[in-house]
């Protein structure tokens, strides 16, 4: 979603004249777009404020501007950071920056954290940098109360962008010769275009027969929404990846309950399964946080169970970091020993590279349509892609370039790669 609201923000700066720089060094304005999601992100922000600030001491002339999460959710801790930040920006009001950035020129600092149930940012085209693959935002905000989360505290409420303006985007981007399209949302679940009367079914449908010949992808889908029509839009259309996310955070149903999920182990055992015989061939991949508050060893092994039993194809996995200002950190005691956490997620991300490698081993000897993305970081010979499973396959170049659709043969596999040649 941040590298989607920074293409927003490159298009709105180029529009007044800014050029992109290739690094900080030479650049007369840094603007730090930051994720506040977890605690970690946030010392990265202050860290990278730090080094800034140093090379600042050089060069007094540049400009520092923070925006985001951070600035929306720590709103006091950076006013009072008198030395550094010329501006702040919040998520929705990114359409300021021009103004905030002509103000800092003349050394007025200024922030803009407001709120706005309305922006969506429609009718600016991204500044993309790729060409092959492109993210369309199609709503911004959550209206749910994960009692972890600070999404709903940073980006405010629901809102989704008319749906006309989305597929006239999906058409312009096949038209420019994307190949494959991600459609962007917290909750996609909950897309509705009140005036046309589309849900996110309904949308995604569209945007397949909008770019027949663009790979169409989706995310994120909460487990208590995704519906089985929406499965049947993703089987019905060979362009829609058969992928899902399904974020699942813990397998122990006393956590959902706690976290306000809003379902229970065994619905999302039932979710799945509709998933599974709904879209034959299916990938499922989930983001899992260890060690949340209250959380048992029981609890735990419930979450490894759940792993075993749904055997994810893939899994961001996090542990828990309390957030200021959300349910959780105002009602529920942050009472797992760090220790204890740390130890829990090496647990899950040990289970899930096994899983992972179980199941690309399963896909040896299988030829594979790939997307070819970039080369590969090891060597120009060989090239990076993915299938529409959003597996990542490594090949042998043989001639092909980035942008094409190759067929693979896969010969080897790691728990995060298949390894292959075309054919
Ligand atoms: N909207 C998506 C959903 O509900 O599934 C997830 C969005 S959230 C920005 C991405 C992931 O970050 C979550 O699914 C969760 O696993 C993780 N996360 C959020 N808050 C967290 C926290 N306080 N500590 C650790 N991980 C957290
Ligand atoms: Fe956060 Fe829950 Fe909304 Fe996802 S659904 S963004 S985890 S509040």
């Amino acid at each position: 979603m941040n590298q989607a609201d920074t293409e927003i923000i490159t298009s709105l700066l180029e529009d007044e004249g800014y050029v992109m720089t290739e690094s900080d060094d030479s650049a007369d304005l840094v603007i730090l777009n930051t994720c506040a999601v977890r605690e970690n992100a946030v010392e990265k922000i202050m860290n990278m404020l730090d080094n800034l600030r140093g090379k600042r001491r050089l060069r007094p002339d540049m400009l520092i501007g923070v925006i985001g999460c951070v600035p929306q959710y720590y709103r006091e801790k950076m006013f009072s950071m008198t030395d550094g930040i010329d501006f702040l920006a919040g998520p929705d009001t990114y359409r300021q920056l021009p103004l905030l950035i002509e103000n800092a020129e003349q050394g007025i600092r200024g922030a803009n954290l407001a709120f706005s149930p309305e922006e969506t940012y429609d009718g600016i085209e991204p500044a993309r940098t790729g060409s092959i693959s492109a993210f369309v935002p199609v709503m911004r905000g959550c209206n749910n109360r994960c009692a972890f989360c600070v999404v709903p505290f940073t980006r405010g409420k629901e809102r989704s962008r008319p749906m006309k303006s989305v597929i006239d985007e999906v058409e312009q981007l096949a038209a420019k010769g994307y190949r494959e399209i991600t459609l962007l949302g917290q909750n996609v679940n909950s897309y509705f275009d009140h005036g046309a009367g589309c849900g996110f079914a309904e949308l995604l449908e569209r945007a397949a027969r909008a770019a027949r010949d663009v790979r169409i992808r989706f995310t994120t889908s909460h487990p208590k929404d995704i519906s089985e029509t929406l499965a049947r839009a993703i089987a019905a259309h060979a362009n829609i990846c058969n992928t899902v996310h399904l974020p699942v955070q813990s397998g122990s149903t006393r956590m959902l309950k706690l976290m306000n999920r809003g379902h229970s182990r065994e619905e999302y055992l039932e979710k799945i399964a509709m998933i599974r015989r709904s879209v034959p061939g299916v990938t499922i991949s989930t983001d899992l946080i260890a060690g949340f508050c209250g959380e048992t060893e029981e609890d735990h092994q419930d979450t490894l169970s759940l792993m075993e039993e749904v055997r994810f194809d893939f899994s961001y996995m996090f542990y828990y970091s309390v957030r200021p200002g959300t349910y959780a950190a105002k009602n529920l005691p942050d009472d797992v020993p760090e220790e204890v956490k740390k130890r829990r997620l090496e647990e899950i991300i040990a289970l899930q590279n096994r899983i992972s490698g179980e199941r690309h081993a399963a896909e040896i000897g299988n030829l594979l349509e790939v997307l070819a993305e970039s080369e590969s970081k090891r060597s120009r010979e060989m090239l990076m892609g993915r299938t529409c499973t959003n597996r990542v396959v490594v090949f042998d170049r043989d001639g092909n370039e980035p942008g094409g659709l190759v067929a693979v043969r896969i010969t080897s596999s790691t728990s995060a790669t298949l390894i292959g040649r075309p054919e």
